[in-house]
């Protein structure tokens, strides 16, 4: 800035000398500021935030509040300490993203909704879709917390390569992490209850492989079972009160096995 000031200085006085010298300056100042202008429309250096940015956190904020609706409703329905526990991790995680819509300040597209419902008609039909699927039975259920927390996974994975800004995500990474737990928690549980190996619903079966094997141990040997079924032995309390946003309630004590 302080080199352009000086050259347009200069510029007014070769102006006077030689004109055609003068444009060739004013068009070079010129070009330096559409050069100044232009990185601070495109990146977000400044802590703005791209359009790509807001819609993934308006999205994420309704993402996060689904999967807790929908563990609440399966909690109702077979009252499973593990759609209890993993409930509200998931509360955690969409005020998470609250924090940042708030920080930015943007609208809350889910001020005043209640349970169950979304601004977004693809996330509405969407968890009227999942709770239907997990009101089959306590297997489906599984299933469906398995589904969720995959298509979790994708999501998130997505958005951190579409965003530059380091509050989200560093935030996308702490939910990314708990879902990877809370795929353990739901796996392991449908192992355990149907004796069938979970297979992977939306990511590859090397991805799920890679996620169920790797790094992190909690999320193992979950088997409690739903209310009813366990002659009151399943429904310990859950070992898995893990740190903030990571895999909270994904791991239990293994007992009270279904039957
Ligand atoms: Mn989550
Ligand atoms: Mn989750």
């Amino acid at each position: 800035m302080l080199e352009n000031t000086q050259a347009n200085n200069t510029g007014k006085r070769l102006i006077s000398w030689k004109s055609i010298l003068g444009l060739g300056l004013a068009l070079f100042i010129v070009g330096g500021l559409v050069m100044l202008v232009q990185p601070a429309a495109a990146q977000t250096a400044d802590g703005s935030l791209t359009d790509e940015d807001i819609a993934s956190l308006l999205y994420m904020r309704e993402e996060e509040k689904l999967a807790h609706d929908v563990y609440v409703m399966l909690y109702d329905l077979w009252g499973a300490q593990i759609f209890n526990n993993i409930a509200s991790s998931e509360q955690n995680h969409t005020e998470m993203v609250l924090a940042l819509l708030n920080q930015y300040g943007l609208d809350d597209p889910a001020a005043g909704n209640g349970v169950g419902v979304f601004t977004n008609p693809d996330l509405q039909a969407l968890y009227d879709d999942l709770v239907s699927q997990g009101s089959q039975s306590y297997e489906a259920a599984l299933l469906v917390g398995g589904l969720i927390e995959e298509v979790d996974i994708a999501d998130l994975r997505a958005e951190l390569e579409n965003s530059n800004v380091a509050a989200i995500q560093q935030v996308y990474q702490s939910l990314l992490s708990a879902s990877g737990n809370h795929l353990n928690g739901f796996a392991n549980t449908y192992e355990n209850t149907t004796g069938k190996a979970y297979t992977a619903q939306l990511l590859s079966d090397a991805d799920v492989a890679a996620i169920l094997s790797g790094g992190n141990s909690s999320g193992h040997g979950n088997s409690q079972g739903p209310h009813g079924s366990g002659g009151g032995s399943g429904h310990g309390n859950s070992g898995g009160q893990g740190n903030s946003g990571n895999g909270r309630g994904s791991q239990g004590n293994g007992n009270g096995g279904r039957r």
